[in-house]
């Protein structure tokens, strides 16, 4: 059986001989640690108490940064009837209004950018670039572009009839009222507000379950929030463990989006599908990268070293294999190997670097396993391949050659530093590989022929496929994002993201009065029969309009 993970579950997570980091503080509380060794908590500690802080550790140096207190489950269920009582007047307003407001929350998030950007420096362990562009400018982003377009993707439409042209239909976007958003450590302050940034347009209240690995950011999140003068009941956090967000389900929710592994994904939608809560799943990703026989070798070999080690790996989207033509393998894995060793990882807070800490320290062990896994069985380290020693969690950025199918690198996520490569003779070897997974995310296709790249984007299983371009679309909120197969159902972003948060409503009316009787109400007749009998020919056989017409008559 496996370990119960620190986390109070026995899932992909799970690390058997990791000891919790769960201890009383001075006043006799339990405190879970997570980082410099320690690892999170949740539900019952060690000592059969439940947590009820969490401590959070800079990643990058092993420094104690604050703590949060535990949520509980009470007070989670509290907060959602203060939500509720919230969205009453906020649904109630014009969409431009929300719009207006949540612009508000923009422009503070832009004035705090420094403090914001210090934070996730600080507890993620992430370079300052990436928590620049990749957190603050995308959220920044995702404001703008979502209030500008949100009157109008939320504008009820009208619907012509095929059939029933004596009516009118009508489709109005509602709020679906408590959005509950629970959310994963590793771009801990653009993925819980990219959902609450959406479902609070389409006029709902947000719960954010943060992940409690990275605590604080949610908090600075929420001080933002209110700093902009908005409604603090409107947008509330509920720090805690797994059972928080379970909690968070209880307390009946309308809506749930979950951003999180496919363990996690499968708990969260069985909560939900117990209590018929609509649901969107963001799960884990293995994106493949095919580069074809014509691929560009040097831009292939950089897009592969930024998709693979950007955020240390930690990446949804994070170039996790790579299938290249024997044309072009030995060259893009020499290259890439060059470009691998001349990153500079370090503390962030410290220095400019490219590649910082790992966040969450079981990644670590996850990666070693993998690295393990392959070495086993053929595959050869060319670059990097462990952790590094001092102060910090650091893994190495990784690269691995001659790998395939039988290692786990290549069939799990890794959701770490670590790029494999595996030799093909063809790209529809390519194809039938990069599609032979439990995960369909994103995907990646390298060549120079534009539209052959295309063809076979059409063709690989995934959510989102970039052609000669990795992980950029974690930040174009315009397109639709979420996966297939185990990564998830429902799209986070696009026109398609925005309508999730509502509940569809049609309205039909009369175009012209139809008199006291329906020819479609009782009584039903033998003549009324007859008539719908000849029409179901008339309408739906083939043949020429004529014909139909002589099969009425
Ligand atoms: P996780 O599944 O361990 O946790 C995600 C969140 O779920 C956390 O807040 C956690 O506390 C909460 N949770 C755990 N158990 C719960 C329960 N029973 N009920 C309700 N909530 C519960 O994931 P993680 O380790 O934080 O994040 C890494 C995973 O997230 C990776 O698999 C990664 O691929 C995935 N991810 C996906 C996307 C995407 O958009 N598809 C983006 C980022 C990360």
């Amino acid at each position: 059986m496996p370990a119960k993970s620190p986390r109070g579950c026995a899932d992909e997570h799970d690390a058997p001989g990791r000891t919790l980091g769960c201890q009383e503080d001075e006043m006799g509380q339990v405190v879970m640690d997570r980082g410099a060794g320690n690892v999170t908590g949740s539900g019952p500690g060690a000592n059969g108490h439940a947590a009820t802080k969490i401590r959070s550790y800079a990643p990058a140096t092993g420094e104690l940064l604050g703590e949060v207190k535990v949520t509980s489950a009470d007070e989670v269920k509290r907060a959602v009837e203060r939500a509720r009582r919230a969205q009453e007047a906020w649904g109630a307003l014009p969409v431009e209004e929300r719009c207006e407001r949540v612009l508000r929350f923009r422009d503070a998030i832009v004035d705090r950018a420094d403090e914001i950007v210090d934070l996730l420096v600080r507890e993620c362990g992430k370079p300052r670039h990436e928590a620049l562009l990749h957190e603050v400018m995308v959220a920044a982003d995702l404001a703008t572009f979502f209030a500008k377009a949100a009157p109008r993707v939320l504008a009820p439409h009208e619907v012509k009839l095929h059939m029933f042209k004596h009516r009118r239909s009508f489709i109005h976007y509602k709020p679906r009222g408590v959005v509950a958003v629970i959310s994963p450590w590793n771009y801990p302050f653009q993925l819980p507000l990219r959902d609450a940034i959406i479902a609070l347009l389409a006029g709902n209240a947000v719960v954010i379950k943060p992940s409690e690995v990275t605590p604080l950011i949610a908090q600075k999140a929420k001080e933002v929030w209110d700093s902009a003068g908005l409604p603090e009941d409107l947008l509330q956090i509920v720090p805690g463990y797994g059972p928080t967000g379970a909690a968070l389900i209880e307390a009946q929710p309308d809506f749930v989006i979950l951003t999180g592994s496919v363990a996690t994904g499968r708990r969260v939608a069985a909560a939900c599908g117990e209590r018929l809560i609509p649901c969107v799943m963001e799960l884990g990703g293995k994106a493949p990268l095919i580069a074809c026989a014509d691929a560009d070798v040097e831009r292939t070999a950089r897009a592969i070293v930024f998709g693979g080690f950007s955020n240390a790996g930690q990446v949804c989207v994070s170039v996790e294999r790579v299938y290249a033509h024997r044309e072009v393998h030995d060259k893009l894995v020499d290259r890439v190997v060059e470009l691998t060793k001349e990153l500079r990882q370090g503390d962030p807070s410290a220095e400019f670097v490219d590649v910082g800490a790992i966040i969450f320290p079981h990644q670590i062990d996850v990666a070693e396993k993998h690295i393990a896994d392959a070495v086993q069985k053929g595959a050869a380290v060319r670059a990097g391949g462990k952790r590094r020693e001092g102060p910090g969690q650091f893994f190495e950025p990784t690269v691995i050659d001659g790998c395939n199918h039988q290692m786990t690198v290549m069939t799990e996520e890794i959701f770490g530093p670590i790029v494999p490569f595996m030799r093909v003779s063809t790209e529809e070897e390519a194809l039938r590989l990069a599609n032979d997974s439990h995960l369909g995310l994103n995907a990646y296709v390298f060549s120079r022929d534009r539209d052959h790249a295309t063809r076979l984007a059409e063709r690989v299983e995934a959510g989102s496929v970039l052609v000669n371009d990795v992980l950029t679309n974690g930040g174009t909120p315009d397109t639709p994002f979420g996966g297939i197969k185990a990564s998830g159902f429902g799209r986070a972003m696009g026109e398609e993201g925005l309508r999730e948060m509502c509940n569809i409503k049609h309205v039909s009316v009369e175009r012209v009065g139809m008199g006291s009787k329906d020819p479609l109400w009782y009584p039903y007749t033998a003549q009324s029969y007859g008539w719908f009998r000849k029409g179901l020919r008339a309408l739906f056989s083939g043949g020429g309009l004529l014909q139909r017409i002589g099969e009425i008559l």
